[in-house]
């Protein structure tokens, strides 16, 4: 037996549900998920770490963290995994690049689900998540047709909304994961500020083109040390 790569993957299992853990404790924190509702992941290379289905997320430990395959198969934890583990497990197989998956029942971007069929381009910030974002049509939970529905709303995006139900973000991350979902919060609390004002006003496909013609230029979104060349 190769000890070191078993040591390895240990630290690497442990890291991952450790993740998990934080993560869901802080999407509680933020308000954006509240008590059992809401599942989120971290996957790293086969590894899937995920939350336990019927736990409190405002103070999940690690040891609470269901591990499993890419194929759904427990590899470590008592717990069994979140009823929508076939949604993340999914949205992984669809995007090799994705290492994070975060699914809420937030207040703004559920309300919007229940109503909007899409969420259009209002602020440019919402160009980090790949444009419109989809609503995914309503299905009961935990079904694969919810998942089939996801998937397809999700095609070129980075987060979507599901009818009448909630919100799902995706990272290269899972930190990033967490963002979106954050950011997906704040732009449909945004779209419901907008729509009470009035009628909003979409930005057009040349405004956005030239949004990120200048996040490209200037390297938006990142830091740079002062007299740094851009
Ligand atoms: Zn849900």
């Amino acid at each position: 037996m190769d000890t070191t790569s078993s040591t390895t993957g240990t630290t690497t299992a442990g890291a991952l549900r450790s993740a998990v853990a934080d993560a869901s404790r802080l999407l509680a924190s933020r308000g954006l998920v509240v008590g059992t509702a809401g599942n989120v992941s971290a996957r790293v290379g086969d590894l899937v770490a995920i939350t336990p289905t019927g736990a409190d997320l405002s103070t999940l430990v690690a040891d609470e963290v269901c591990l499993v395959d890419l194929d759904g198969h427990q590899v470590a934890g008592d717990l069994a995994p979140t009823s929508e583990l076939g949604l993340h497990l999914g949205v992984y197989v669809d995007a090799p690049s994705a290492a994070g998956v975060v699914h809420t029942h937030a207040p703004a971007s559920t309300a919007a689900a229940c109503v909007v069929d899409r969420l259009p381009v209002l602020h440019y910030n919402q160009l980090a998540l790949g444009g419109e974002l989809r609503v995914a049509p309503f299905h009961p939970f935990g079904t694969p047709a919810l998942a089939a529905a996801v998937r397809e709303a999700l095609d070129g995006r980075l987060a979507a909304l599901m009818a009448n139900h909630g919100a799902i973000a995706v990272g290269p991350s899972l930190a990033k994961a967490v963002e979106h979902a954050l950011l997906t919060e704040w732009l449909a609390d945004l779209h419901a500020r907008a729509v009470a004002l009035g009628t909003p006003r979409p930005l057009t496909p040349a405004q956005q083109e030239a949004v990120i013609e200048v996040a490209l230029r200037t390297g938006y979104g990142t830091t740079h040390r002062v007299g740094a060349p851009r």
